[in-house]
């Protein structure tokens, strides 16, 4: 799988890419609501995710089309599952995810609920990360917080 990311990762280089706004306390849950646009500011638009993925729809999401980013949501719900992400940002997030997934996949493997699993793993990363647990998401996260979650994952030890 590696090997497909470098490939893309390589590929999203060449694009210009716009830079955040400020996150602050006025705009946060703006923003982690998937309301407004993190790139230009912008009110996002709430529609079908086949206007992002062209060939299928994975339900809703919000979108701001002059930055090319998006969010889905959670099943069976309009809320957002974090902040708009560009195609860089989408990429960070997944490897974030192959990263720390299996870390609580392996503890429900290992006979506990999925739900205690996730929320002990993404406490242990809220402290190891230094920020609030309600922001303690893939999902809300940034580029060089993505990149943390990997390097700090490379290094989870559940004796600790
Ligand atoms: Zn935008």
């Amino acid at each position: 799988m590696r090997w497909r990311f470098s490939a893309q990762l390589h590929a999203v280089k060449n694009i210009e890419l716009m830079p955040e706004i400020q996150i602050t306390d006025a705009n946060r849950d703006a923003i982690m609501s998937g309301n407004m646009c993190p790139y230009c500011g912008c009110p996002t638009k709430y529609v079908d995710s086949i206007r992002v993925y062209k060939v299928r729809s994975y339900g809703m999401v919000y979108v701001c089309f002059n930055c090319d980013a998006w969010v889905g949501t959670h099943k069976s719900s309009t809320r957002a599952l974090g902040r708009l992400a560009n195609a860089e940002l989408r990429l960070w997030k997944r490897m974030a995810h192959d990263a720390f997934d299996p870390i609580w996949k392996a503890q429900e493997a290992a006979g506990t609920p999925k739900y205690i699993a996730r929320t002990e793993i993404y406490k242990w990363l809220s402290g190891a990360m230094g920020i609030d647990p309600r922001y303690t998401h893939i999902g809300m996260f940034g580029v060089e917080q993505c990149q943390a979650v990997i390097e700090l994952c490379k290094h989870y030890n559940p004796i600790l």
